[in-house]
């Protein structure tokens, strides 16, 4: 980050303190204070939980953490969230970001951890942003643009033939690994049990599932299985909380995710590898 940016920054936190509307003009620069704000550039002049003060200060002032960024490096271009961009300068660091956490020094990892709380902080807003303005959409209409853009992955609508309608409207819903955030430069495969979450990786997966999909993926099984016996899948959903029953339990379909992850990748959105 440049000084300018900086020094933007600053000009933006000022005025918000004292108590401009963020709503005028100033909500553009509020957006790009939040990339100022997200990258590893601005981390001297402020702690940790100053950041994250400070973000949340700037995402309550109206900065849209879904706006696009454009990201470069290089010859590579792509455009992505606030949450790319942060990811991006985070692996820009190659020494704090790759080295074995034992080999880094005292101060290192304290910088990484400072890092990690950040984006794990901007990937819960992120999360809560979408899900909030999904909340807002037909859900069917949702859940089948999900399966859709699976199906479109595993080739499943080649098998079914005309059974998937093409001319159906999809909404167009924002794809990102529902564990890191990360939107570009990642391959983000479908949860194989509900097809309406995505992860970029195995570790997102298991951490997505451990954290909170298992429930709420057991919740939209509820939903659908809910007139035959409701009470025992809000037992079982309970029981799932915790302890590691629910991994594999579930219907048997783990086995499928080997044979998506082959063939998936040839989705249309822009990538760039730099981030894996
Ligand atoms: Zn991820
Ligand atoms: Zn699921």
């Amino acid at each position: 980050m440049s000084h300018i940016a900086c020094a933007h920054l600053q000009a933006v936190v000022e005025l918000l303190e004292h108590g401009a509307d963020p709503n005028l003009p100033l909500s553009r620069a509020v957006g790009s204070a939040l990339c100022a704000a997200v990258s590893t550039a601005y981390e001297q002049q402020r702690t940790a939980a100053q950041r994250i003060a400070l973000v949340d200060k700037l995402l309550e002032a109206g900065a849209n953490i879904l706006a696009p960024v454009p990201l470069r490096e290089g010859q590579t271009k792509a455009v992505g969230t606030a949450v790319d961009y942060a990811y991006f300068k985070y692996y820009q660091d190659t020494r704090i970001a790759h080295t074995p956490y034992h080999v880094l020094s005292a101060s290192e990892q304290e910088v990484l951890q400072t890092r990690r709380s950040l984006l794990e902080h901007i990937t819960v807003k992120l999360r809560e942003c979408v899900i909030l303005k999904e909340k807002e959409w037909d859900q069917e209409k949702l859940r089948r643009s999900k399966k859709l853009d699976s199906a479109v992955h595993t080739r499943v609508s080649k098998k079914k033939g005309g059974s998937l309608c093409v001319e159906e409207v999809r909404l167009p819903f924002f794809k990102y690994c529902y564990q890191c955030g990360r939107s570009v430069g990642v391959q983000l495969l479908p949860c194989t049990r509900c097809h309406e979450v995505f992860t970029c990786s195995e570790t997102c997966r298991r951490n997505a599932w451990s954290q909170q999909h298992r429930q709420e993926c057991s919740g939209s099984l509820e939903k659908r299985t809910s007139q035959a016996a409701p009470d025992a899948s809000r037992a079982g959903l309970k029981k799932n909380v915790t302890g590691k029953k629910g991994e594999k339990g579930r219907e048997g379909k783990e086995d499928r995710r080997g044979g998506t992850k082959s063939k998936a990748g040839t989705g249309g959105r822009e990538r760039h590898r730099k981030n894996n």
